[in-house]
């Protein structure tokens, strides 16, 4: 038997990825390092399509037709890396490698390079979607070569999720680790998603006074318009479960302690390095972390706050329609500033990234699924070297007329005591990107002023420093 693909790494991910292959029609070969569980999966799935269960690499290298697609999909880090090892000896020129875990982008370049030199394709592969979108189709980020992509990319057009339009969603990213970038890049603006819709219904509770469950009622209704989204369809759902032990709300019993993979703090860390500023994302990531020291939370539970009256009823849902606003646009500073950073990396990695293509993909079986992304890829579509999402004259248009309630609603946080990291740093971004000018000017300053680090002028080229310990006259850098 041949099989045209092989997936090894059969936990939840690559079991349900072999199963989308194999009811898509592609004969697949199942390999996992734990020989029970190919068993299994063939026992319980064989019937949904046509299964090799290989026991051993070598079985499982045979069992592949030529040029061999291997999908590895183990634990990301160094089993990713026992695998390669395991695996790249029994393999020829023209193989491929197919790494659809959560690798880090470094990690990808660095394998894509070593096999290259053996005559390997490795194609780092983001794949988003969860469980249930790897069975069902999910959102699809490869990178590696582009003749890799010319047989790879129909099969993973077929499993892949679709978006409404019925494109598949799924695009070659780019080269070496282009995918996994972009995969890096979408959990960061997930981790900002999350936060901004944990403070909405922060401010809905603590400000409006409202209730769980018509909070939930709230979200609902957000999600039949401009912010409809897969993230605000769970959170309705999360909000209206009501605790079976105890009959409370669901929200109310769960410790408020938010854990992190690492996939966030990494879109921070890699914006940093290129220099580009992810405030949203960074909050998000910092919400995370703050929340779970309880020590630290428990020695300030003390500390003054303001006195909060709760709003009227009438009050209370103009309130909501103004978090609505304020969501929507702080939504719009998180992808600019995710978007930015994927241009970043295209720039600085020679990938060049289509950033319409990526907004097109994550329309569908992603986690940040949302009819918003469509608007995104016609921004992009209109004019492809788009400086700025915040420079797409729709974009800008609603978000001009959002702020106005937006700044309300972080006046009534501020007033009544309700963190809002991320809406705050999104308005802080907006502000600053509008500003005729920055205190930067200051910065500058006191930097020639302590470290003789120089300026330059608005009026003249070339850098310049003042001789501050002196007669403070000005001498060219
Ligand atoms: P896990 O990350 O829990 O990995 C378990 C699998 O890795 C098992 O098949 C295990 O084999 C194998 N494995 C671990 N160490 C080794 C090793 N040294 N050599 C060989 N095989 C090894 O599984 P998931 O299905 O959750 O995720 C798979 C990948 O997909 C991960 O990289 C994850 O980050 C990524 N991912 C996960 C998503 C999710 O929602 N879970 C979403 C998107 C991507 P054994 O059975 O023998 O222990």
């Amino acid at each position: 038997t041949s099989a045209q693909i092989g997936v090894t790494g059969l936990a939840v991910m690559g079991r349900n990825l072999a199963r989308n292959f194999a009811r898509n029609g592609f004969a697949v070969a199942v390999h996992n390092r734990t020989a029970a569980k190919t068993r299994a999966l063939v026992e319980e799935f064989g019937h949904e399509g046509s299964f090799v269960a290989a026991e051993s690499a070598e079985e499982f290298v045979a069992a592949l037709e030529r040029p061999r697609r291997l999908v590895v999909m183990v634990k990301a880090g160094e089993p990713t890396d026992a695998v390669i090892r395991e695996f790249a000896p029994l393999l020829e020129p023209g193989d491929m490698i197919i790494d659809g875990g959560n690798a880090h982008f470094a990690d990808t370049r660095r394998r894509e390079q070593e096999l290259r030199e053996q005559g390997i394709h490795f194609v780092g592969t983001g794949v988003s979607g969860g469980e249930e979108g790897a069975l069902n189709g999910p959102s699809i980020m490869p990178g590696g070569s582009a003749e890799s992509y010319a047989t790879l990319g129909p099969m993973l057009e077929k499993i892949s999720a679709k978006a409404a339009d019925g494109s598949p969603c799924v695009t070659h990213c780019g080269p070496d680790g282009a995918g996994h970038f972009v995969k890096m890049v979408h959990n960061g603006i997930e981790y900002a998603d999350m936060q901004l819709i944990a403070e909405a219904y922060h401010l809905l509770r603590t400000v409006a006074g409202y209730e769980p469950a018509q909070i939930a009622d709230i979200f609902r209704t957000w999600n039949t318009g401009r912010l409809d989204s897969y993230l605000i369809e769970i959170t309705a759902e999360v909000l209206s479960h009501v605790d079976a032990a105890t009959g409370k709300p669901f929200v109310d019993v769960v410790q408020d302690q938010a854990e992190q993979k690492g996939t966030g703090r990494w879109t921070v860390q890699i914006a940093l390095d290129l220099g580009v500023p992810v405030s949203g994302i960074a909050e998000a990531v910092f919400a995370r972390s703050l929340s779970g020291h309880s020590e630290l939370r428990e020695a300030s539970r003390d500390l003054a706050g303001p006195k909060a009256a709760a709003l009227g009823e009438t009050e209370a849902a103009a309130f909501a329609d103004q978090v609505e606003q304020a969501l929507y646009a702080s939504k719009i500073v998180s992808y600019t500033q995710g978007f930015h950073e994927i241009q970043a990396g295209s720039d600085e990695y020679g990938w060049n990234i289509d950033l319409g293509a990526v907004a097109a993909i994550w329309r569908g079986g992603c986690i940040i699924r949302a009819a918003f992304l469509d608007r995104i890829r016609a921004a992009y579509d209109a004019r492809a070297d788009l400086p700025s999402l915040l420079s797409d004259k729709g974009f800008a248009e609603e978000i001009g007329a959002a702020q106005d309630d937006w700044r309300a609603v972080l006046v009534a946080a501020t007033q009544q005591g309700v963190p809002t990291p991320g809406f705050s740093a999104a308005l802080a971004y907006y502000d600053a990107l509008r500003a005729e000018r920055l205190p930067a000017a200051l910065t500058q300053g006191q930097r020639d002023y302590f470290g003789a680090h120089t300026y330059r002028r608005t009026d003249r080229e070339g850098s310049f420093h003042t001789l501050w310990g002196g007669d403070r006259s000005e001498v060219p850098a």
